[in-house]
């Protein structure tokens, strides 16, 4: 029987299902016990230094007692820490991105995915390299600079040259004063070369979902195709990392599991990449399960509510305070409203998950890969993050002056933030706002901009970035950054 090892190259000893079950063990034994989520409470606290902040983070033990425990008001003091945490390390800053779907062709059997190979009734849609430039500049025109950008697993179809070319051609689109300054990508777990040619080729954070991390379940819900290898699937991080990408972000589609096993799967994947490259993930999504082509949510068994959806946010924020975290528009505006508090760090908006589906004019339906709950513009979105208090951010500054992996993690834990991050969110927002923005939006913006730029401590910073914004509103000149 394989045994637990954080440090091991080998799925079934660094995601054990054995150290898993007796986790969920131990957390049922120990929910009720006030004394033990006291201190487990305590240690997730954030704690004021010289510098700014510091926080412990959690064991995935520690963490999944937090998700078990049903008391009402330690629940309300983990929502409490994990606002306080956000607020620590991530002030009131969200940053925004979009999803561009490139291909739908698909060779898997994902069962809970429409794209899988026997849907025989979507069309099938690949964009051409002038379909990329017709999607990036509608993109552009929205406001976006950083996109997520999608694909089916087929090498023929899709193969990884096709992936680095549509890269290339994102960043060649110069539209207006647009442009897109980070692609993150989202594909097929692969080899260790073709990481490194994406690493190459400039991409910011690698995604790639675990779906589940039970194997069990993993192996029946993914019956065909290459991803069907659950061990090549949950080890295609440690490849990343070897090909030079150290921005990788995680993520469980829940709903497929019990998300308590999953939990404790997704922090003990965290903790792993913390033992064996010094630095855990950059992002943690959490995606549930949503309606789609020929996909019914109510044939999966672990739908979770609201409720608790809120609580593993939290949870997850408790855990790996460092941690990036994404929410998209599967979800409701209500739903993102209530997790924006609770740790919430990057949102989705104006976001068309069909392939093309940006120069279109009406949202198509008939590629989509899942219903978009919050079908907003981005302008209305951006508007409504600022009236809850959140600074937009279209800010990539970090990525783009090497801040990576760990250097990230440094600038994250040095309490710099508010003379570095900050800046750059009003900077990037300004640009929103001049270049982009309807009226309405633009004045709450300006407004939040005058205010926000009091903030940022170091005078000889706070001077730079007014002289900046005021450059961005009185000319073309864009792309300041500290
Ligand atoms: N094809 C790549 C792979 O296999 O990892 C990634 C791209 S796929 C377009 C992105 C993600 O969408 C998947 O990892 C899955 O978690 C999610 N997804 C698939 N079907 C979904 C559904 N019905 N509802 C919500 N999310 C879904």
């Amino acid at each position: 029987m394989a045994i637990y090892d954080p440090k091991s190259l080998k799925a079934e000893e660094f995601i054990n299902d054995e150290e898993i079950r007796e986790t969920l063990a131990y957390a049922e034994a120990n929910k009720n016990n006030a004394e033990l989520i006291d201190r487990i409470l305590e240690k997730a606290r954030p704690k004021k230094t010289a510098n700014g902040h510091v926080c412990a983070g959690l064991t995935h033990r520690e963490a999944s007692v937090l998700l078990a425990c049903e008391i009402p008001e330690k629940i309300e003091e983990m929502y409490k820490i994990a606002e306080e945490i956000k607020m620590a390390f991530y002030g009131n800053r969200i940053v925004i991105f979009a999803p561009l779907y490139l291909s739908n062709y698909c060779v898997n059997g994902c069962l809970y995915c429409p794209y899988h190979m026997k849907n025989k009734h979507i069309p099938r849609k690949k964009l051409t390299q002038e379909e990329v430039k017709a999607e990036v500049i509608a993109l552009q025109d929205m406001g976006h600079k950083r996109l997520a950008i999608e694909a089916g697993e087929d090498p023929v179809n899709n193969p990884i040259e096709y992936i680095l070319e549509c890269i290339k051609t994102i960043y060649s689109v110069h539209h207006k004063n647009g442009d897109i300054r980070r692609v993150n990508v989202n594909i097929a777990a692969t080899t260790v070369e073709n990481y490194r040619k994406l690493k190459e080729a400039g991409i910011g954070t690698y995604i790639l979902f675990q779906e589940t991390y039970h194997k069990e379940s993993y192996l029946q819900l993914h019956p065909t195709g290459p991803k069907h290898d659950y061990d090549y699937h949950t080890e295609a991080m440690d490849r990343a990392m070897e090909g030079g990408i150290d921005d990788v972000g995680l993520g469980v589609l829940f709903g497929l599991e019990l998300y308590k096993y999953e939990f404790a799967g997704l922090i003990m994947h965290a903790e792993h990449l913390e033992a064996v490259h010094g630095v855990g993930p950059h992002t943690i999504s959490v995606p549930r399960l949503k309606r789609a082509d020929d996909i019914n949510p109510d044939d999966f068994d672990n739908g979770i509510d609201d409720e608790t959806f809120a609580k593993i946010t939290a949870c997850i924020r408790l855990a790996v305070p460092y941690t990036g975290m994404i929410i998209s528009t599967r979800e409701t505006e209500a739903v993102r409203a209530k997790l924006l508090r609770l740790g919430i760090s990057q949102v989705s908006g104006g976001s068309r998950t069909s392939v093309g589906g940006y120069a279109e004019e009406e949202r198509p339906h008939d590629t989509e890969q899942f219903d978009v709950s919050d079908q907003r513009s981005l302008d209305e979105v951006v508007r409504w993050l600022m009236e809850m208090g959140h600074i937009p951010s279209f800010c990539t500054a970090c990525y783009r002056e090497g801040r990576t992996g760990d250097r990230f993690m440094s600038l994250c834990k040095s309490g710099q933030i508010l003379n570095c991050c900050h800046p750059n969110a009003l900077l990037t927002l300004s640009e929103y706002l001049e270049d982009y923005a309807s009226e309405e939006t633009k004045k709450v913006g300006y407004a939040m901009v005058e205010k926000e730029l009091a903030k940022i401590p170091n005078e000889k910073v706070r001077r730079i970035a007014t002289e900046d914004i005021r450059n961005i509103r009185n000319s073309n000149r864009r792309d300041f950054r500290f």
